[in-house]
């Protein structure tokens, strides 16, 4: 049989684009190396409600609704927001990723678990794909949904993602956890944050985003004086690259690279889900269109890497330019940014333009109104780093 696009990787972008695909009745094949759909599981499950609003996603995964969060800062400084709507869901991903994969079988797609893909050619008219073990499927298209870590897209001549940030986490037996909490500071992890997010009840995901020595970082929030009393068991965490910064090209011959495999992250804080789902869903658009017309050239596939950049593109380099200047702040400085962002005139100014998802305005906007010695601090870390 020659399926008309085999997904390649059976994270949540890639099922929902096999479920997309066969929606509109093509026939799709997902592969995926491992056993189980979901697992392991590597996620905190925090996804923005406007993904729920944009997409029928699978609400039966949803463990808690987020409508406040609290940031506790270096030198005790803390402050809450609190909305007065649905922020974002706490999703438990290996059931949110299972239950994907089932709406894209009753759609029609077909699943084969425990197999890793292990070479790909593609030309515009044919695409081979071997399993380890021997065996080859073809296609007229396929999509790369295989995630930050792969080397598929290396193997296709797209390169590779070069720069990552490290995630630890684990999930924890964990008292009075009710709003997702975040916490920075350098004693934390230099330029970047960790998470207290509440899942089901008397649990909680604790974990860090940092660009070194992740498992010490870890181990070392949990001895935080507000994390330790808290806990309720000694957990194991697992760590995992995330990218920051996408592939300079997303498509060649047959081709579209989707999801963090791409680099569609929220470069700040490390977010993958919705901008993947974003992106799986212009994939299929173009390569519905590209199918019929039967041209599945790169020069036909490129309007899906225009249509995704010009929808992502400054997301990912805000995200990346506030990294870069938090990344050698000092404490002192983290502080008094703190308390010049969540001053109430500044809040009540910046509302408008604050988003779960969305955080290229808001910077801009933080950018335009923060003080000159504070933006003159930020920059004189950065040349001296
Ligand atoms: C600690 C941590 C916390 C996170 N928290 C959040 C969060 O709260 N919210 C959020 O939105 N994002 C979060 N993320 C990021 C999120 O997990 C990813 O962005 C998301 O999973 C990307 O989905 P994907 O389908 O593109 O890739 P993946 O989920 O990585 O799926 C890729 C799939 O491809 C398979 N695969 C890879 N190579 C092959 C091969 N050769 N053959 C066959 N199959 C293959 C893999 O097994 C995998 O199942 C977090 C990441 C980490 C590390």
């Amino acid at each position: 049989m020659i399926y008309d696009v085999i997904v390649l990787g059976g994270g949540p972008v890639g099922c929902f684009a096999a479920r997309l695909l066969a929606e509109k009745g093509l026939s799709t094949l997902v592969v995926e190396e491992h056993e189980k759909i979901g697992l392991p599981a590597r996620c905190t499950g925090l996804i923005g409600d406007e993904a729920f609003r944009c997409f029928l996603l699978p609400e039966e995964a949803v463990e808690r609704s987020v409508t406040s969060l609290c940031a506790f800062g270096p030198l005790g400084t803390s402050v809450q927001y609190a909305a007065d709507c649905v922020l974002a869901r706490v999703v438990n991903r290996p059931h949110f990723d299972a239950l994907l994969a089932d709406s894209a079988r009753r759609c029609g797609a077909q699943i084969m678990t425990g197999s890793k893909v292990s070479a790909v050619s593609a030309s515009s008219n044919d695409c081979a794909i071997a399993i380890e073990g021997g065996k080859i499927f073809r296609s007229r298209s396929a999509i790369i949904a295989s995630g930050g870590r792969s080397n598929l897209t290396a193997k296709l001549g797209l390169g590779r993602l070069k720069h990552f940030i490290w995630g630890a986490q684990a999930e924890v037996a964990f008292a009075d956890a009710e709003e997702v909490e975040v916490y920075v500071g350098r004693t934390i992890s230099p330029g970047s944050f960790a998470w207290v997010v509440p899942a089901s009840p008397g649990r909680a995901r604790v974990g860090l985003l940092s660009y070194d020595h992740p498992r010490e970082r870890f181990f070392s929030l949990l001895n935080d004086h507000r994390i330790k009393p808290r806990l309720r068991e000694t957990p194991t965490p697992v760590i995992a690259p995330i990218p920051m910064g996408s592939l300079s090209r997303t498509v060649s011959n047959g081709v579209v690279v989707v999801g963090e495999a791409a680099g569609q992250v929220k470069t700040t804080t490390g977010g993958g889900v919705y901008f993947g789902l974003l992106c799986a869903n212009i994939a299929v658009d173009v390569l519905t269109q590209a199918l019929e017309e039967d041209d599945l050239s790169s020069e036909r596939l490129s309007v899906y890497d225009e249509r995704w950049r010009a929808l992502l593109s400054k997301e990912i380099e805000a995200g990346l330019r506030l990294r870069r200047f938090a990344r050698y702040l000092s404490d002192e400085a983290v502080a008094s940014l703190m308390n010049f962002a969540f001053n109430d005139e500044i809040m009540g100014r910046s509302a408008p333009f604050f988003s779960f998802d969305w955080h290229a305005q808001i910077i801009s906007r933080l950018a335009k109104e923060m003080p000159r010695r504070l933006l003159a601090r930020g920059i004189k870390a950065l040349s001296a780093s």
